[in-house]
């Protein structure tokens, strides 16, 4: 009974992607191969983390093999800096590609296969501006009208594209459209354009080529030389698979198939490229990796593991309609995966001056402290102890309401892994502020004890004064200030939407043990939060980034 239960529920968690794989191993499939395939304009985004996860994924699932290739059919937006990012960004997630391939590497072939079109009756040199093209190719219900060039003959036809390729026509003048039918259904089978005339530098071919194949006609031509068996992309190419398919069999050429799944959405979150472009460039962010930025080495620089997003991408599953994810749960993750394996140390944040009155100066003492209770092996440190500590501000309450366990005018509190202390006296200034707390401490109260047995709730974090290290500390908050920042008023856009206080940057006072931790690397400060060193963080100046708080307080902050 309760193995027939197991089986079922492992059945059942089979995405929609991993069933369609395993029904055609049923049938004999003996192969899995899937591709990544960014257009190298611009850094990855938590959405393609996602797609990578996917296809990564079920390649390794399915002992198969996933390439890389890189898109990079468009010269004018592409860059050889966005390649390598995105490199170090798939190895980082912790995948590693069968190949590495260009869509580049198939112009010879692409332009071969479409001279075989020509050939064949199925494509034509057109004339017309793309704008003439855009404006007769009909509604969905009036269908297009047939260019004045449609008619060519095959001669004339090859002949215009052999002159196209060796750069006799100007940006614009002509381009090779495939030959389908104008009153077709779906608008883009009213003849496609295959080719545009583009005379620019290509970040790897040079200026070999000043035609270059659109998305239609070189994505399913190039999942076909690769032999890819799953060609998974998002939902709004579904409309696609029809001419992806035409291509391929008017070329008679490896069948390569397309699957379609939910593009990922945050909330609080933008994913178009062209928009986080927009950020970067206009200086709203400090730059592709800003922690406050979706993009995967923002993600990095904040502190995120690359197993916390693995599993978000898991949690969040393989949808087939599109839907839009609470950003919660992407915190939920990191959060879960840091409580595991992220050292705890004492920061204090919003400071406020203890001194212990009967307690020497000048004298030190070293407190054991435990690294991470949960992980036996990160061991132990030592934290320099003194007369003068900070505690973080709101652990002390002058009228504090029933249950407040920390300290107040009278109380006792213990002092994390040291003594406990009594409050003796509040010192203010002259507006009333309170500037120093004047405490005693239990001699006979360290390492968690206390001399008369006596136990107290409360116990809070601290930092020596003398040793504390400063530190800038950045807490980020989202981008923005809607759900959907598209959610815009009228007259507004969404930069309108942009979250003023998406970065607040404050002074942080740190266990010394704090200026050792590696950049991106995030530990826990005690009772605040998860917090990475910034790459902007020198010997000189410290940074910190908050990767995540310990709990939810946004999401409560705005329901
Ligand atoms: P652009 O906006 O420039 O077209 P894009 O976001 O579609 O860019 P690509 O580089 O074309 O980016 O995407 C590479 C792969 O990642 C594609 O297969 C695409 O479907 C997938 N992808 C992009 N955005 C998301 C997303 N939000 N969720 C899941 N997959 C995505
Ligand atoms: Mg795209």
């Amino acid at each position: 009974m309760a193995n027939t239960e197991t089986t079922e529920t492992r059945e059942k968690s089979l995405n929609f992607l991993e069933e369609i794989i395993e029904e055609s191993i049923a049938k004999g499939e003996t192969r899995v191969q899937t591709r990544f395939p960014p257009e190298p304009n611009g850094y990855l985004h938590i959405g393609h983390a996602k797609s990578i996860c996917i296809n990564f994924g079920l390649a390794r699932k399915y002992g198969g093999k996933c390439n890389l290739r890189f898109d990079d059919t468009n010269p004018v937006k592409e860059d050889t800096e966005y390649v390598d990012s995105i490199k170090r960004d798939i190895r980082w997630l912790g995948f590693d590609w069968a190949v590495e391939r260009y869509a580049s590497d198939y112009f010879d072939q692409l332009y071969a296969w479409a001279v075989e079109l020509i050939k064949k009756g199925l494509a034509y040199v057109d004339d017309q501006t793309q704008e003439q093209i855009r404006e007769t190719r009909g509604t969905v219900s009036v269908p297009g009208t047939p260019s004045p060039w449609r008619d060519r003959t095959v001669e004339e036809n090859l002949d215009l594209f052999e002159r196209m390729r060796r750069g006799e026509f100007a940006d614009g003048e002509k381009v090779l459209r495939a030959k389908i039918d104008m009153a077709h259904p779906n608008m883009l089978f009213r003849d496609p354009i295959m080719y545009r005339i583009i005379h620019a530098e290509h970040h790897r071919t040079g200026d070999k080529w000043c035609i270059y194949p659109m998305y239609d006609y070189a994505h399913g031509q190039s999942d076909s030389i690769e032999r890819i068996t799953h060609s998974i992309c998002t939902l709004e190419f579904d409309v696609h698979r029809p001419l992806y398919d035409w291509f391929i069999q008017a070329l008679d050429i490896y069948p390569s198939h397309q699957y379609e799944f939910a593009r990922l959405n945050l909330t609080y979150t933008m994913m178009s490229k062209r928009k986080l472009l927009k950020l970067v460039q206009e200086g709203a962010v400090m730059g592709w990796d800003d922690p406050r930025m979706p993009t995967i080495c923002a993600l990095r620089r904040k502190g995120y593991t690359p197993a916390s997003v693995r599993n978000f991408a898991e949690m969040v599953g393989v949808a087939k309609r599109d839907n839009v994810i609470d950003l919660g749960k992407l915190e939920y993750c990191v959060r879960e995966d840091l409580n595991k394996v992220a050292e705890r140390r004492m920061a204090v944040l919003n400071p406020l001056k203890v001194v212990i009155t009967n307690y020497e100066e000048g004298r030190r003492e070293l407190f054991t402290a435990v690294n991470n209770p949960e992980d036996e092996a990160a061991g132990t440190r030592q934290v320099p102890f003194s007369r003068e500590l900070y505690i973080e501000r709101d652990d002390f309450m002058e009228n504090p309401p029933k249950k407040f366990f920390r300290l107040c005018p009278g109380g006792e509190v213990r002092l994390r892994y040291a003594y406990l202390i009594k409050c003796e006296e509040v010192v203010k200034d002259a507006e009333g502020n309170i500037t120093e707390l004047r405490c005693t401490y239990d001699p006979e109260s360290g390492h968690g004890s206390s001399s008369d047995g006596r136990r107290v709730k409360g116990v809070i974090h601290w930092v020596s004064a003398a040793d504390a290290v400063e530190a800038e500390v950045r807490l980020f908050n989202p981008l923005f200030t809607k759900e959907n920042p598209d959610d815009v008023e009228e007259g507004q856009t969404w930069e309108d939407n942009l979250n003023p206080e998406s970065m607040v940057k404050i002074k942080g006072y740190l266990e010394p043990s704090l200026a050792e931790v590696p950049v991106g690397q995030a530990v826990q400060f005690e009772r605040v939060g998860y917090f990475c060193p910034d790459t902007d963080s020198t010997p000189e100046h410290l940074v910190f980034n908050r990767t995540v708080t310990l709990k939810d307080s946004w999401a409560k902050i705005n329901k």
